[in-house]
């Protein structure tokens, strides 16, 4: 995939790209494209039997939706797909359209597609209010209000939890504060970081190997950067690939020209008098000369503005029902409330219901649907109208699609 086709999304194809997608989707063999259906503006909502409450709230009822990105973005979509002609808000910090994040470590880096290029397909076509670039800040569950930091407050009758993670900054304040030192989850992020790597600098530090270190590491190799990367575990990805596989994709790196240092940790990164990342501090006692560092340490939960609202919402996420419905502090169910995403934390069932969180696209995806799909309470019906024959691609290079959970919260 080169340039625009690396991130092509076309809600409308024609019947001769149509074919050629869904014939390289079901020939690809590890299934990195998703071939799916996609509600769009101009199409009807299905005709829908009458649920009497139900049927009411889904023509008038209030529906808010804090988190406007993969998660909030299909779960809205599927809410008008399923028939809900009723008042829909969706919520966002962010001041964009809602994106995709998985190029951000991928295309974009490479410099192959811009980071405002990875916009998620038409969220323009959905009819909804867009409250952009305000954050909600409080939840009032007895009121059914969402506080907004604008100090507006939003209505509901029923809400979705969407608001996912942000990365874990580098943890001295002053140091993360460096020229140079960047995280990388949004798409200031990637961009910011894109322009540093495209200058070439002298030496690039990754700390920590996870999915998302790893694959800055492979970026800059394939920039052709001299890259360090600082792993405390014994190899990179060993909780999500286990000791054994772990150690084949450290030697993969290495082979690839990778600097791996694995059972150290970053001790200290050292600026110069202007500023500027020059120095980094291992707890081998090495030095090292970077430009350019990455805390790739994993995330935090967006949970913040929940606290005090009775809802069971903490560091691990917000616990939910298998449902999505949101549990309160007390364990009971709230019932006009759903979770999704990588803030909720639900019982797995490939891991015995145990309570789990999921850093993934797939399970955004899915729970995303699940909520709103229980936010209608309509008759089981499957995602795309049936005879709908437009297709969404989604041909990202989803590097860490392996079976297993690889970013589990527990
Ligand atoms: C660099 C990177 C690469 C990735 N690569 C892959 C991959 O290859 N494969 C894969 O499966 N997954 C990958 N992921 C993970 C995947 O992107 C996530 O699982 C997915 O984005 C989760 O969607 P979400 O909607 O739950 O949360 P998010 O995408 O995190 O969206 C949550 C939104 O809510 C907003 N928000 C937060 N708090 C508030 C608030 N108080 N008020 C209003 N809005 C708020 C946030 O700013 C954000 O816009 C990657 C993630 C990153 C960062």
């Amino acid at each position: 995939m080169h340039g625009d086709e690396a991130l092509w999304y076309d809600p409308e194809p024609d019947d001769s790209r149509r074919e050629q997608v869904l014939r390289a989707a079901a020939a690809c063999p590890v299934q990195a494209m998703r071939v799916e259906g996609l509600y769009l503006r101009d199409a009807s909502p299905p005709t829908l039997p009458d649920h009497g409450d139900d049927d009411t709230f889904r023509r008038t009822g209030r529906i808010a939706i804090v988190g406007a990105s993969l998660a909030g973005l299909r779960a809205a979509a599927k809410l008008r797909q399923e028939g809900f002609t009723g008042s829909l808000t969706l919520i966002g910090d962010e001041p964009h359209e809602p994106y995709d994040r998985p190029p951000l470590s991928k295309q974009v880096l490479d410099g192959w597609v811009p980071a405002q290029r990875t916009a998620l397909p038409d969220p323009g076509g959905l009819d909804a209010q867009w409250r952009l670039g305000v954050a909600a800040t409080g939840l009032d569950l007895a009121r059914k209000q969402v506080r907004l930091a604008d100090g507006e407050v939003v209505g509901f009758d029923r809400l979705l939890i969407a608001t996912g993670v942000r990365a874990r900054r580098w943890p001295h304040p002053a140091e993360a504060a460096l020229d140079g030192v960047f995280v990388l989850s949004t798409r200031e992020d990637a961009a910011g970081l894109q322009r540093r790597l495209a200058a070439g600098p002298g030496r690039v530090l990754v700390i920590g190997a996870g999915f998302v270190g790893s694959e800055v590491a492979s970026d800059c190799r394939d920039l052709g950067l001299p890259v360090t990367v600082a792993e405390r575990c014994p190899a990179p990805l060993v909780g999500a690939l286990g000791g054994v596989v772990a150690a084949i994709a450290g030697d993969m790196q290495r082979d690839h020209g990778v600097d791996l240092r694995c059972g150290v940790t970053v001790s200290a990164l050292e600026g110069d008098g202007g500023g500027r990342l020059r120095r980094a501090h291992l707890s081998d006692g090495s030095v090292l000369d970077v430009e350019v560092a990455i805390a790739a340490l994993g995330s935090v939960r967006n949970v913040e503005w929940l606290q005090d609202s009775g809802l069971a919402a903490g560091p691990w996420g917000v616990g939910c029902d298998a449902g999505s419905r949101a549990f309160t502090v007390d364990g009971m169910v709230a019932d006009d409330v759903f979770v999704a995403g990588d803030v909720a934390r639900f019982p797995h069932p490939l891991y015995d219901f145990q309570f789990l969180a999921l850093e993934h696209w797939g399970n955004a995806v899915a729970q995303a649907q699940i909520a709103a799909h229980k936010h209608d309470q309509f008759a089981d019906r499957s995602l795309g109208a049936p005879g709908d024959t437009r297709v969404l691609v989604h041909p990202v290079r989803h590097r860490d699609q392996v079976r297993g959970s690889p970013d589990v919260r527990r």
